[in-house]
Order: C-alpha cells, then structure tokens, then sequence
C-alpha cells in the first residue's frame, strides 16, 4: 500500500511553505520582516462585508449553484463588460473557490494524458504542479535575452502537435511586468490560427501603475465567446485584498464552462454562499477602494526601487503591476534557495527564490506590507549582504551574527 506517485510527486507550495515559517517565527517572538507576501493589508470592502453579514444574519446558508450565484455571476457579467468590453452570457461564467481552483479546474477539463500547456517564465509557481497534477505536460519558454518578456517566436518554436494551450499572467507574478498590447494580440491571434486555448491569469489585471492599463484579449479575437479558445480568469483576491474569501473566476466559452460545472460538481459542489456575497458586495460596491489600493501599492513599488538601488549589483525591473518585483541577486548567490534560506536565518527577511519561478538567481521580493517592511527588510538584507557591515546587529531581542556565505 502506498501513496499515488503522482500525488506524492506535487511539491509543496513554496510561498504557503514560507508564509507558515514565517508565521511559527512571529508566534515565537522572532521581528520577521515578510517580503514574500502576495496580500495586501488592507481591511475587507465594508460592501463584502455588510453583503456577508446580511446572508449570516438570514441564517440561510445553503448550497448555491454549481457555477455560482446568479447575483454574483450578474456582477462578475457587469464586470466583464466594464474591464474588458466584452457581453458574456450567465453561460460563460462559472465561480470557484479561488482563481486557484478556477486554473485547475480550466487544466483538469481542457487537458488529456500528456497534452502540453506553454508556460511562460517567469511563471507563477502553481502553474507547474497544476499542469502535471492533471496527467499534462509543462513546457516552459524562457526569453533567451535574459528579460522577462517572452518573444513569439521563441513561443512559437515550443509550440508542437501535443500542445494545448499557452497560459500566462501579465501583470505578471514574479516579476511585475505587463506583457504590451502587441504581445497579447500576436498570442490571441496565434492561438487562434493554431486552434490552441490561451488561458490568460488575469488576477492582477487593474493593479497596474503609471496610467497604464491592462488590454482586453478579445479586442484581438475574431471569435464570438462561446467558439473562442479564450479563457480569462479572474478573483476578489488581489483586487479587493480578500484572499481569505477564495472566490475566483473563469469567463470561457459555454461548452467549457458546461464541462468545468460538471468537475466542480462533482468535487467541491460550489463555493460557499457567504463568501459569494461577500465577492459581490465587493464588486457591486465603492470601488474607490480598489484605486486606493492600487495608490498605496505603486507608492510602496516606488519605496522599493529606491531601496534596492543601494545593491550595486543588484539589477531589477520596474515593475509595471503586482506586488512584486524579481530582482537579480546572482552577484550575492547564483543558488536562490540558498540565498533566501540565508536571508530568513541571519536576517529574519523572508524572500521567494526565484528558482520556484523558473528564474534562478533571482529573488521574489513583495511590496504588499507597510514602508516600513520595505525599508527595514531591504536594510537587513543590505546587512546580511555586506561583508564591511558590523558583524553582530539586534533584530528586537534577538542578536542576529553574520556569517558569510
Ligand atoms: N494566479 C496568480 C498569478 C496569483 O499570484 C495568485 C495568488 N497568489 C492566484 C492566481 C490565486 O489567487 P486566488 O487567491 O484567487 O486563488
């Protein structure tokens, strides 16, 4: 007897895996500055929260639909109209437990035995594990001239009879680039002429900075929604801040959303209807707050580009959206692991190695915290990293002693 080699073959979720370390290390009393974290601080949209309250207080918390809540798909429609412009129909739209849980179950319905899906480095850490989890093939295409914008051709050249789509992010998780308009249109009209799904990880699709703004994909589309090979996945997650909601999207054709309804109902039924309301009292309420947040969040970029110029060697792309930037510390460690193991023992800051995102050498660093996580965590790894520094500095009570890697 023995656990599925599959299932045992899954890494773990690197950014979960630290957030739990880091968590165990703040319990412990330990002043762990957290540059790893995908959320922001702020407090739930007092419309999730009074939507949430009033399905609390009925007292009539049942199973919704599979796909989701007629009122919250209309505002997730209403939505889709307003960001993208595009009508999709109450077909088209199916609601998950998170944008997570929308890309498996896109992967799991799309995907035969050892189809393959083009991931475009650097990616985001699950898109690996998900693609494998469903018996499929991930074929990473890494842009030879060491930026973070993948070239069609070099898509192209990974393109082959087994591919089945071609998934991406832009904003992009690591490294906070937005892929241009002309990029996105030469993939949806690729993907169109190869009869490949392109499924496009929306998630931070409006925290873009400096009056740029992410493009519409079926601008560029010849096809009406329900022949398209589009697939746009969307959440409250980033965009409001609600992570804890887990309530995400996709917007696709109706027979894929027929299919992904049928796999949902069979394993999670549906998203729970409190968390629903809260999505849509998030989507149908001031969405000033989404603007404020996106304000704080380029200001804390600006903080964290200013900081990182003090690493001579440090090189780092201005992130154009997110809440991260993918700098390269290959003149530190050319091993992230290492470095970043390094960086949370002697300096208690916690990093990504950007090794999870197919960019070794690199480290994953988040502005999503307050300034002063920023500044203080880019210190003690300006600290950690300096062989002139002072040996010996205190982290609160704890005396921290570096040692050279
Ligand atoms: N896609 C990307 C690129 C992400 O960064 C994240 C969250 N870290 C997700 C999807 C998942 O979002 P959710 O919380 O809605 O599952």
């Amino acid at each position: 007897m023995g656990i599925s080699q599959l299932a045992s073959s899954i890494a773990e979720s690197p950014t979960l895996k630290l957030n739990e370390e880091a968590r165990i290390l703040r319990e412990k009393g330990e002043a762990v500055v957290h540059l790893g974290i995908g959320e922001p601080r702020n407090k739930t949209p007092i419309g999730a929260v009074l939507s949430s309250a009033v399905k609390l207080t009925q007292g009539d918390v049942k199973y919704s639909p599979t796909d989701g809540n007629p009122s919250l798909k209309k505002a997730i429609i209403r939505y889709t109209e307003e960001n993208y412009d595009k009508l999709a129909a109450p077909e088209n739209v199916i609601v998950s437990s998170g944008a997570k849980q929308s890309l498996f179950n896109v992967l799991y319905t799309l995907l035969n035995p050892q189809d393959e899906v083009i991931l475009l480095a650097p990616y985001w850490v699950s898109y690996p594990e998900m693609v494998r989890m469903v018996y499929g093939v991930p074929v990473v295409v890494t842009p030879e001239d060491g930026t973070f914008q993948p070239r069609m051709q070099e898509i192209e050249r990974a393109v082959g009879p087994a591919t089945k789509a071609i998934l991406c992010n832009s904003p992009n998780n690591p490294s906070g680039v937005l892929y241009p308009e002309s990029f996105i249109q030469a993939l949806v009209e690729f993907c169109e002429r190869r009869n490949l799904y392109l499924i496009l990880d929306d998630i931070y699709h409006k925290l873009v900075f400096d009056g740029r703004h992410a493009t519409s994909p079926y601008r560029f589309s010849r096809r009406d929604l329900d022949a398209s090979n589009l697939v746009v996945v969307n959440g409250v997650s980033k965009l409001y801040g609600m992570t804890g909601f887990r309530i995400g999207w996709a917007v696709a054709g109706r027979r894929l959303v027929e299919v992904m309804t049928n796999v949902q109902a069979q394993t999670t039924s549906c998203s729970s209807l409190v968390l629903q309301a809260g999505a849509e009292g998030a989507l149908n309420g001031l969405q000033s707050t989404v603007e404020s947040l996106r304000l704080t969040i380029q200001n804390n970029r600006d903080v964290m580009m200013q900081e990182l110029k003090s690493f001579p060697d440090v090189r780092v792309a201005k992130p154009d959206g997110t809440f991260y930037c993918l700098p390269d510390f290959s003149a530190y460690n050319r091993d992230s692991v290492e470095l970043s193991r390094f960086l949370l023992k002697k300096a208690l800051v916690v990093t990504v190695p950007g090794k999870e995102f197919g960019m070794e050498g690199h480290l994953r660093l988040s502005y999503a915290g307050t300034i002063k996580d920023i500044t203080e965590g880019v210190a003690r790894m300006r600290w950690a990293l300096d062989p002139t520094a002072p040996p010996e500095i205190y982290l609160g009570d704890r005396k921290c002693v570096r040692e050279w890697i």
